[in-house]
């Protein structure tokens, strides 16, 4: 029996994974505005421990607790180098959840383990070869190749949200402009509808959200793409073609077998991955496509709990 741990910027949740690869019990934190790294690390200790005592297991049975948290991990699997959700740095977490608990820990990028969940035990299982993109408020990457994890260098690899589509592009909150995610995250695709509506757009989206904004989402852009909106046709229209682009440019690279595609604006949208399809085909080498499945992610939220228990260095 393995745990996993998602680190969130405003949420934290474990799960008991058992071989098989299933929750079978989990516990859920919110993150308050105390985000120190000894007030959340203590906390994630304490969640521990009761969600062990909760389901009667003694911690000796815990053969890891695996913890996933977004940012860069440093290249021997201890520290979160930078976390950007909860601005931590340097945070030597392994370590310090190990001596609190006396449980073997390990802690990794919250994509690469969330790929390496969908790898092991949900859409790609059976593969060798991965590509995992999760595309919630930004884009996340995740690269199997063989079967392992590859991180790069120093672990600090497989940034596809990062991948620069257009030099002169859309800034991106990495500082740098016209990365993937820039055009395809969640947050930037709501962020330029949103631009327009305050400005006094009125189209049909105005009451596909009935008038509010604080509710549009990438969900919605798609739909009142499809009943004829027309801010939200150019606008999806454009997300599609840089989605193709920027996955058409992984598939040339990496020649992967399959694509799993994740993130709530996977779920939250019907009919992403069958648009993106054609866009994919006319950009990329005909050769590195053959035979390539793309899909959507089946473990949903419990991937990167599962991965980060299970995953390897
Ligand atoms: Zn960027």
């Amino acid at each position: 029996m393995r745990m996993g741990i998602d680190i969130g910027g405003t949420k934290i949740v474990a799960g008991i994974v058992d071989n098989s690869g299933k929750v079978v019990a989990r516990k859920k934190i919110f993150v308050g505005h105390q985000k120190s790294y000894p007030v959340v690390r203590d906390a994630i200790a304490d969640m521990v421990l009761g969600l062990l005592s909760e389901k009667t297991i003694p911690r000796e049975s815990l053969k890891r607790i695996g913890l996933a948290c977004a940012g860069q991990i440093d290249k021997d699997f201890k520290k979160i180098i930078f976390s950007p959700n909860l601005g931590w740095h340097n945070a030597p977490i392994r370590d310090d959840i190990e001596a609190l608990l006396g449980i073997d820990a390990f802690v990794e990028n919250d994509v690469n383990a969330a790929t390496y969940g969908e790898w092991r035990f949900g859409a790609a299982k059976g593969t060798g070869h991965v590509l995992g993109v999760f595309i919630g408020t930004g884009i996340g990457g995740g690269i199997i190749i063989n079967g392992k994890v590859f991180r790069g260098f120093r672990n600090a690899g497989a940034e596809i949200g990062h991948i620069i589509l257009n030099p002169f592009g859309y800034p991106c909150n990495c500082c740098n402009t016209g990365c993937f995610e820039a055009y395809c995250g969640g947050a930037y695709i709501v962020e330029r509808v949103k631009k327009h509506i305050k400005n006094g757009y009125r189209g049909k989206i105005w009451e596909l959200i009935n008038g509010d904004i604080s509710i549009l989402n990438a969900g919605h852009v798609e739909s009142g793409a499809d009943i004829g909106d027309g801010l939200c046709k150019n606008i999806w229209n454009e997300v599609l073609e840089y989605l193709g682009a920027g996955l058409a440019s992984m598939v040339n690279l990496l020649n992967p077998e399959i694509i799993v595609l994740g993130g709530g604006v996977v779920y939250g949208t019907h009919h992403l991955i069958e648009d993106v399809k054609p866009i994919l085909k006319k950009r990329s080498m005909a050769a590195s496509l053959k035979n390539m499945r793309i899909v959507k992610a089946k473990l949903k939220e419990d991937a990167a709990i599962i991965g980060a228990a299970f995953v390897e260095p």
